[in-house]
């Protein structure tokens, strides 16, 4: 989802056409790019049973030697190099893998596909949310990993499925190392977390945690008028199925969600895994500027009610009031009625997106911009409505699963940069704060470098991923193995 806008540059550099910056481009771990897009070969694991026990993968030589002395980067980038074409657009260079298209349904069979070729029992939920088992589902206390596979327009190759690709490369580390697992283990893919199509963010959580009703999700539609269970049936999945999921969810013991970082936190620190804190609070709000349709060429200036001027004032406005604040409030959207170079607008309408560290402060800048939107309004004859389409309260990640995980990546051997990992907070959304109201649920970020996300020119190195998988894969461990 949106990262503050944390003072990172937004000239992005020439990006490779698989949505690397150019010049930056990572190899495997051994420094090699595999020819031959070999599968990861199944083995003859239980799937069920929650104690799952797993042999040592066989090494092969694309993981000796390299950052993944540890093994786990040659799984990493045969994963990575699968999934890097599907739903990429071929002139942005950016990901266009909406909810229920056939990007997506190209993403959804890369899960499978990985799913099976670990031996794992792959099931689709009520809400079309994808998930991947080692053990028995039913078993309960499940520790859960993943992420999204769904991106914004245009958007990177990392928010979402950087954190997916990791869950399988982690589960692949700890059969390396032997482990032995005493409770079941899922990946997961979560449906729609960006919201890009049906303009909900989190759509697939939220069903789950009983935080979107069938009946308002039902009444969501994108841009083209199809609604969201057109959408759904149409790529197969039942739309009157979705709902509320509590027995599943009260399986889970612990859902840990690793993604990039969408702000500079460890690049200026200098560490390239940290753990996350809480997430901001963050909403997002429709401004409906009504004035009135005329000629460009012959209505004078006097005689106009003209809604851009407002909604520009209002621009300035948020602008104002998040730096007063420290938060942060952004015009990221707009339509334009009747949206002609020679027509005086009839209406413009705005979605601001608000976030601040808490829940007074944000409430402090929204009302500032309303006020002022209001204001310019009033004087220059504009009808105002503001309606809040979204909001996500402040999250704060389980303590005690937090101090565990931070725990465990403090005791393990030196393996990044020897210092206790960064604990930090984040203004972007994830499914992970969602879920959090109704399971125990902790965030490990990898290092972005630029901070740039929602982009083609998002970036993360793969020595951080790999990286981010050895975490992980420690935080599994930790939590599911004996
Ligand atoms: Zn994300």
């Amino acid at each position: 989802m949106t990262a503050p806008a944390d003072g990172r540059s937004s000239g992005a550099g020439p990006v490779a056409p698989d949505g690397r910056p150019s010049g930056t481009e990572p190899v495997a771990p051994d420094g090699s790019r595999p020819s031959a897009a070999a599968p990861v070969a199944p083995d003859s694991r239980s799937s069920s049973g929650a104690e799952a026990t797993a042999a040592p993968r066989p090494a092969t030589a694309a993981q000796a030697g390299g950052p993944s002395s540890h093994g786990s980067g040659s799984s990493f980038h045969e994963m990575w190099r699968d999934l890097a074409p599907l739903g990429r657009d071929a002139r942005s260079g950016g990901y266009r893998r909406y909810a229920w298209t056939a990007a997506d349904a190209d993403c959804r069979a890369w899960f499978r596909t990985q799913a099976e070729a670990r031996g794992l029992t792959c099931e689709v939920d009520r809400n079309g949310n994808q998930w991947a088992w080692l053990g028995d589902p039913l078993a309960g206390d499940a520790v859960v990993t993943g992420s999204h596979l769904d991106s914004v327009p245009d958007g990177g190759a990392f928010d979402g499925p950087l954190g997916v690709v990791s869950s399988f490369a982690a589960l692949d580390e700890l059969r390396r190392r032997g482990a032995e697992f005493v409770k079941p283990l899922a990946v997961t893919n979560f449906g729609d977390e960006e919201g890009a199509r049906f303009g909900l963010a989190c759509a697939g959580s939220r069903l789950a945690a009983g935080q979107l009703s069938r009946e308002r999700a039902h009444r969501l539609r994108d841009g083209d008028g199809t609604s969201l269970p057109q959408a759904m049936a149409a790529a197969g999945h039942d739309p009157d199925a979705i709902g509320p999921d509590p027995e599943r969810l009260a399986r889970i013991g612990a859902f840990v969600e690793l993604h990039v970082e969408q702000g500079r936190a460890l690049d200026l620190s200098g560490d390239p895994v940290g753990i996350a804190s809480a997430i901001w609070p963050h909403g997002r709000w429709r401004f409906d500027f009504g004035g009135e349709a005329n000629h460009a060429g012959t209505t004078r200036l006097a005689d106009r009610r003209d809604p851009m001027l407002t909604y520009a004032e209002t621009v300035l406005a948020a602008r104002r009031e998040a730096e007063l604040a420290g938060a942060l409030a952004t015009f990221g959207k707009i339509t334009v009625e009747p949206n002609g170079v020679n027509a005086i607008p009839s209406l413009v309408r705005g979605w601001l997106d608000s976030r601040a560290a808490d829940q007074a402060t944000l409430d402090t800048v929204v009302a500032g911009i309303e006020r002022a939107a209001r204001d310019h309004a009033q004087r220059a004859g504009i009808d105002l409505d503001v309606v809040r389409e979204s909001f996500t309260p402040v999250v704060e990640f389980a303590h005690t699963l937090r101090d565990e995980i931070a725990e465990t990546l403090a005791r393990r051997p030196s393996r990044d940069t020897g210092r206790a990992v960064p604990v930090l907070s984040t203004g972007a959304g994830h499914d992970a704060g969602i879920l959090s109201a109704s399971v125990p649920t902790a965030m490990l970020f990898v290092r972005n470098p630029t901070g740039i996300s929602h982009s083609p020119a998002e970036y993360a190195a793969e020595d951080d991923c790999v990286a981010g998988v050895i975490a992980l894969a420690d935080v599994l461990e930790g939590l599911a193995c004996r």
